[in-house]
């Protein structure tokens, strides 16, 4: 039995953790799930946010379901979510958009992958008031760390037989802490011969994602730029509900959706569960269950294509429990 760390999250989390859980329970697999609170409220109950034994049960169990957890802005604590990247070494966030069906949007074959870099730039948090009109906050790229995010989608590229590598960067500018991303990204490509490798300004990158998507394929990126775009890819298969996320280190890795807690809809059994349970599908992917992700995922194409059940987010008005029920029921 495989046991798997489930974190409740803050706001939206808990109710959308439960669905997914819920489904992954129907096709009882050889998987224990160990649910764990995180976050404003455990800070309430505790008065740490994430408690000892959630560290200690990610080090046993080394794979983790994350529902999101909220960071105040602009004061309070260091984000969780960067805390845990750090501290568990997760550098590859590797982020699909994928067209969904019946799902209206602009485009209908989008398939684009982000990898963003996931333990640096701008998320380091180093910021220092230089006077009480100035503050410097520090960006830091490393060759290190460049290099295994740009061979992991590289890497990712081969074995998923995918045609093509956009290094994204604001070059022109940056030109050291940029330009050398660039340069490494330069230096790798030669290593993968098979696979057409180009680069992209982020700005330029944000305006053909919205003209001309299907130019795209894998994408790799500093962590700043690849947050943002990735919400943007986002919106190009219709919105946040539905992109997921894997975390990717050498010895753990942790899944969960890219949007945040949205707390101006949390407690109203309204939120959309889709990215949550896609980010278990790669888990379950990960594990080497690919066909009950399969099987997932074809049952939530069948629940979209029939279009009896659709959260407001994709403007119907089922529940999240309703739409979970309406995936067991095809499972
Ligand atoms: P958000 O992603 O929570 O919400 C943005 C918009 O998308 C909101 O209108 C929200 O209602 C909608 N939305 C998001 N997920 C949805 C879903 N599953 N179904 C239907 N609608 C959905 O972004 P935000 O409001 O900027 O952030 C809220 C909090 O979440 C912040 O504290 C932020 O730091 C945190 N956050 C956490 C993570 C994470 O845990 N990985 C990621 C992003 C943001």
């Amino acid at each position: 039995m495989k046991n798997i760390t489930v974190l409740k999250g803050d706001g939206i989390g808990p109710e959308i953790c439960k669905e997914v859980v819920r489904i992954l329970e129907t096709l009882n697999l050889d998987l224990n799930f160990e649910l764990h609170e995180v976050g404003e409220a455990c800070y309430e109950k505790t008065g740490a946010l994430i408690p000892q034994s959630v560290f200690d049960s990610i080090e046993k169990n080394k794979i983790v379901l994350k529902a999101p957890i909220t960071t105040p802005i602009g004061k309070g604590f260091k984000s969780l979510n960067v805390q845990l990247r750090n501290k568990y070494d997760l550098y590859a966030n590797i982020r699909p958009a994928k067209s969904m069906p019946n799902v209206k949007t602009p485009f209908d074959n989008i398939d684009i992958i982000t990898f963003r870099e996931n333990t640096e730039d701008l998320y380091i948090g180093e910021e220092t008031m230089i006077d009480e009109n100035t503050v410097h906050a520090i960006k830091l790229i490393t060759r290190g760390a460049s290099e295994r995010i740009i061979r992991a989608a590289f890497d990712y590229a081969v074995k998923n037989n995918r045609k093509k590598v956009t290094c994204v960067h604001k070059a022109n500018i940056l030109k050291l802490s940029d330009g050398m991303f660039l340069n490494i990204f330069n230096e790798i490509k030669g290593d993968y011969p098979q696979i057409e490798a180009t680069d992209m300004i982020v700005d330029n990158t944000c305006m053909q994602l919205v003209m001309r998507p299907e130019q795209f394929d894998i994408m790799v990126m500093p962590n700043l730029y690849g947050d943002i775009v990735s919400d943007l890819t986002s919106g190009l298969i219709g919105g946040l509900g539905l992109l997921p996320s894997s975390n990717l280190g050498d010895d753990f890795a942790l899944f969960e959706a890219v949007h945040g807690s949205a707390p101006d809809i949390a407690g109203q059994n309204k939120a959309n569960p889709t990215a949550l349970l896609l980010a278990a599908c790669l888990m379950l992917d990960y594990l080497g269950y690919e066909t009950e992700a399969t099987k997932i995922r074809t049952a939530i194409d069948d629940v979209l294509i029939e279009n009896k059940v659709r959260t407001a987010d994709l403007g119907g008005s089922s529940s999240t429990t309703e739409f979970s029920d309406a995936i067991i029921a095809k499972l």
